[in-house]
């Protein structure tokens, strides 16, 4: 490594003209102060938190930024589908941009590293500001090349529009007694707390990632940079708050590497693995699992490496010695 001065890259403000659309899904769900909520309404809401948070990790960042597990093309697009229904825009802009900062992590190229750009960009700065606002399909090119997700990619409103209309039907039903209900306050005040109201959460829970998982908590690799390890996060995010393991480790699709480091969305690429709709999950080597550092994970892995030859010859001779008894 060089020992230049580190400058930062020189990033443009957000204009606040253009971030209108964020600045309003903020305001929202303020709007239920004037519609009310009802129980359902706080119910859905907390749903989708949790629900889409699975499709953040699982989908988004375990699937298309880190391929950390197969799938069929077809629900490969429900992946993308779900994912964008968080409105974080497309797949593989999300994608891109994240290979993007684990490549260039807490360096001035990172697109939102707190240690260099400070709390405010790493965590909303870099996302309003015009400076990362288009996808570059060549750093994601093993996903661009189906033109089903490149044109949800482009199309990336149409998934948490979708999402918005069930909601306000279902609001209409249980609120409202009639799904044509859902014009009416009854499935407004879902709309407003049960999606709007879930999609700021989610954006903060994601965006904590990027911005405070450099900052707050333990690291236990060497990475190089300022990723941490924290229960409280690994809890609100469904197993992101392992970041200090995942930037160790990025392909595996587990991030809590130990049985105590509660990873809710491993759970459930298991499940969906059990029931065949994903395969081949990457898991975490030993030799990376139990190393400090790359220098030692290579040590480490010829140990074993040796250790499991030594094995399999003594199992050899073994097999070799029963053959001779069983033929005598
Ligand atoms: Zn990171
Ligand atoms: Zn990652």
């Amino acid at each position: 490594m060089d020992q230049q001065v580190v400058l930062p890259e020189v990033r443009r403000k957000p204009v606040l003209k253009q971030e209108i659309a964020f600045l309003i899904i903020h305001l929202l769900p303020l709007a239920a102060l004037y519609t009310g909520a009802t129980f359902f309404d706080w119910m859905v809401c907390i749903f989708l938190y949790f629900f889409r948070m699975f499709w953040v990790t699982g989908g988004y960042h375990r699937y298309f930024a880190h391929k950390s597990y197969k799938t069929s093309r077809w629900f490969q697009f429900v992946i993308a589908f779900m994912s964008q229904t968080t409105a974080q825009k497309g797949a593989l802009w999300w994608a891109a941009h994240h290979r993007h900062h684990h490549r260039h992590s807490d360096t001035p190229a990172d697109p939102h590293s707190m240690k260099i750009y400070g709390f405010w960009y790493s965590h909303i700065g870099w996302i309003v500001g015009p400076d990362f606002k288009e996808t570059d399909y060549k750093v994601i090119g093993d996903y661009a090349k189906y033109p089903e997700l490149v044109w949800l990619n482009k199309h990336y409103l149409v998934s948490p529009t979708i999402l918005a209309l069930v909601v306000m039907a279902l609001g209409g039903i249980v609120n409202g007694g009639s799904i044509l209900a859902m014009f009416t306050t009854a499935g407004f005040s879902t709309l407003f707390i049960g999606f709007f109201l879930s999609t700021v959460i989610l954006y903060h829970g994601t965006f904590s990632i990027n911005s405070i998982m450099h900052k707050f908590g333990k690291p236990r690799y060497e990475t190089g940079d300022e990723s941490k390890n924290s229960v409280v996060l690994a809890l609100v995010t469904m197993g992101e708050g392992w970041h200090n393991n995942h930037h160790y480790y990025e392909t595996a699709s587990r991030q809590g590497f130990f049985w105590w480091e509660i990873d809710i969305t491993y759970y459930i690429l298991r499940g969906l693995a059990a029931v065949g709709l994903i395969w081949d999950l990457k898991e975490v080597p030993k030799h990376i699992l139990h190393s400090k550092n790359k220098k030692e994970a290579a040590e480490l892995r010829k140990k074993y490496e040796a250790e499991a030859q030594r094995e399999s010859g003594s199992n050899n001779k073994k097999a070799a010695v029963e053959e001779n008894v069983a033929s005598e």
